[in-house]
Parts: structure tokens; C-alpha cells; sequence
């Protein structure tokens, strides 16, 4: 029986372009046409070492990169660029600053303390991080600044960067090609692919290579930047499969037009669902205006015991994958490059008929 192709609002793992899937599909059974899946070829097989330079070429691509800096396609998850970075970069008596905006930065500062003197630059906790902090300080002697540019659990977004000379370290987990990113202003950023790229098994990194080689402790061979600069991303096995999706959906998203189009396309289908969020009586908007996020939207629903009624009514409707963090609770409609248009418009149906069935 064929199931229908549900509204897929996810916060990640998470949507993926319909032609994206198709071809993954197809690549399952019989990849480039060579009688073998995917699954089963060495990841040393000039049509695997192929996917790979792509994928590498399309991330530099995508992103600005110029010659100073190095794609790769490493495993661990962005979690693991919580301690990389810093044990990259950083020496045990030098100084990093770090700002807080959520569950993500706060685990990067945690992993980063292994490493060196971290001092906090500015934090939203305060307010449950609903807004993102404009004044730093602390910036001193550190080496870099590190952010998390989308704020994946509470909906908030730089829109402008960091403002300091520092060269900075970004988490662009969740909004990783959904807008043209200042490479220039940093020294890495990183992004997990299940959010916005890919599948999850791969996290894209990109690294300005004059920051490397300068740290006086040991690193393990696998955790050194340098040694995935070296062979290429290929040290060791690589996630064959997600580095292949990744590939693909980073060529959607260059055929679509790149990081331009797809932040305005981004805009239209947030500004959308806010105009709705803010017209609607019923509901409210978690995050402060000026930092609302384009990838992630949160809103409670203001009669908290409607909350289970409208999640069954989005059911109805096919939509799946709204319901909130559960640090956070509420709704989180997650509207990533791969959503179309015609998706958060069904959103935004079931919310006005919800809210004249509701009284509102
Ligand atoms: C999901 C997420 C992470 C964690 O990613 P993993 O790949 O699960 O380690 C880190 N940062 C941000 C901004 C995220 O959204």
C-alpha cells in the first residue's frame, strides 16, 4: 500500500528534496550504473572518491570558500565539533570566547573548557533564550569568538554577525545553505548534515587552514583537523551514504539558485507563518521579532489545553513533526530549504480554520 507524502516539519533529522530522495533511492539498488548499490562498493572506488570530491567542491562553493580553506566530511556529529574545534585551536593557557544562546552553545562551552580559558562573551538565558545578545564583552585576549548562528530549540537567528574583529567559530547546524554566509569572517564553521544538507551520519566542516598547527598539545590522529586535510576526508571510512545524499542536496540546492535564492525563498515561507503566528489570536510567537529565526519557527498556542487538539488537527491535515522541544514545549514548525511553499501554506490553513473552530 503506498502511504502518502506526509508535510514533514521535523526539526532533524529533517526534510529532504523529493528529487533528492528519488535519486538516493535509485542509487540504493544500482548506483552510477554499475550493477552495485551504494552499500556495497568500496568507499576507494573512483565512483565513491568522485562523490566525495563533489560533495567537497559543492560545500566550497556554496559557501565562498576560496584556497584557504578546506571542506570536510567528518562523523561524530556536530557535537563532536563542541571539542574540536577547541582542541584544534586553542592552547590550555589561551583564551576563547564563547556566547550563549541556547542548549548548543552550551554544550560547545562546556566541551571547549577541556581545552583552554573560556570566558562568555554575552548570553540570552536570561530570557529564556528568546533573543540574541548584540552586546559582547570579555573579547580581550581571545582567540576566537564562537556562536551558534540558528538557535535550532527556541527559534532565534543571528541575522548579522557577531560584531568584533575576532575571527569566529560558527555552529551553522540548522542553517547551513539556507542564506550566503561571510566565510571570510571565520576560522571554521560546521554544520550537522541532518538538518539542513543531508542525512545524519555526516557533519560538513569548513576550516581556514592558517589556524591550524598551532597548538602545542598532542591530538589524536582521527580528532586533528590536519590529518582529514590530508587524505582528502577519506583517513578513514567515510559515511559513504550520507556524504552521497549530502552531495546530492547540495547540487538541489545550486540548482535552485544557491544560498541567494534560497533566502529569499527561506523569507517568503517565514514571513508567511509570522504574519500568521502574529494575526492569529489563538497563538503567540516564542522568540522576539527582531531575532526570529527563518529555519525553525516557535509558538505556543495561548489556551494551553487546545495544545493536543491542534496537533491532531495538523494530522489530519498530513502535517507531522510541529510539536515543540521538550525543553521549550509548544509548537516548532521547522522550515528548511526543502520545504516548499505549498507545505507551510497547509500550516497556516490548519491554524485559521483551528482558530474559527476555537472561538478565536
Ligand atoms: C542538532 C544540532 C547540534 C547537534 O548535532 P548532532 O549532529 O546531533 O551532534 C548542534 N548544533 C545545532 C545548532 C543543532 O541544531
Amino acid at each position: 500500500m503506498k502511504a502518502t507524502k506526509k508535510y514533514n516539519f521535523y526539526a532533524g533529522p529533517a526534510i529532504l528534496p523529493e528529487s533528492v530522495l528519488h535519486q538516493a533511492a535509485s542509487a540504493v539498488t544500482n548506483f552510477d550504473n554499475m550493477g552495485l548499490s551504494i552499500l556495497e562498493i568500496s568507499h576507494r572506488s573512483p565512483n565513491f572518491t568522485k562523490v566525495m570530491q563533489d560533495a567537497q567542491l559543492l560545500a566550497k562553493e556554496l559557501t565562498g570558500a576560496g584556497d584557504e580553506f578546506e571542506a570536510l566530511f567528518l562523523t561524530g556529529g556536530a557535537s563532536s565539533q563542541f571539542f574540536m574545534t577547541a582542541m584544534n585551536l586553542l592552547n590550555t593557557d589561551e583564551t576563547a570566547a564563547y556566547i550563549n544562546t541556547g542548549t548548543w552553545s552550551t554544550k560547545a562551552i562546556k566541551e571547549a573548557k577541556l581545552f583552554g580559558n573560556i570566558v562568555l562573551a554575552a548570553s540570552s538565558e536570561d530570557d529564556g533564550y528568546r533573543y540574541i545578545p548584540k552586546q559582547l564583552s570579555n573579547l580581550g585576549n581571545a582567540k576566537y569568538l564562537h556562536y551558534t548562528s540558528n538557535n535550532t530549540i527556541y527559534g532565534t537567528q543571528y541575522h548579522q554577525l557577531p560584531d568584533t574583529t575576532l575571527p569566529l567559530i560558527g555552529d551553522l547546524s540548522s542553517d547551513i545553505f539556507s542564506r550566503p554566509v561571510d566565510l571570510n569572517r571565520h576560522a571554521v564553521i560546521y554544520a550537522g548534515a541532518q538538518k539542513n544538507m543531508g542525512p545524519a551520519g555526516t557533519t560538513l566542516v569548513l576550516v581556514r587552514k592558517d589556524m591550524l598547527g598551532r597548538v602545542k598539545h598532542q591530538i589524536p590522529t582521527l580528532l586533528d583537523y590536519r590529518t582529514h586535510i590530508n587524505k582528502g576526508s577519506m583517513f578513514n571510512t567515510p559515511p559513504v551514504y550520507a556524504v552521497y545524499v549530502s552531495m546530492l542536496t547540495m547540487r538541489w540546492v545550486a540548482q535552485q539558485g544557491g544560498p541567494e535564492a534560497m533566502a529569499s525563498h527561506n523569507s517568503k515561507k517565514a514571513a508567511m507563518l509570522y504574519k500568521e503566528i502574529d494575526n492569529n489570536p489563538l497563538f503567540t510567537g516564542y522568540a522576539r521579532k527582531e531575532d526570529r529565526s527563518k529555519m525553525n519557527v516557535t509558538f505556543n498556542i495561548n489556551d494551553e489545553t487546545l495544545e493536543n487538539a491542534f496537533v491532531e488537527a495538523c494530522s489530519e491535515a498530513g502535517i507531522v513533526g510541529i510539536k515543540g522541544h521538550r525543553s521549550v514545549g509548544g509548537f516548532r514548525a521547522s522550515i528548511y530549504n526543502a520545504m516548499p511553499v505549498e507545505g507551510v501554506e497547509k500550516l497556516v490553513d490548519v491554524m485559521q480554520t483551528f482558530s474559527k473552530q476555537h472561538g478565536a
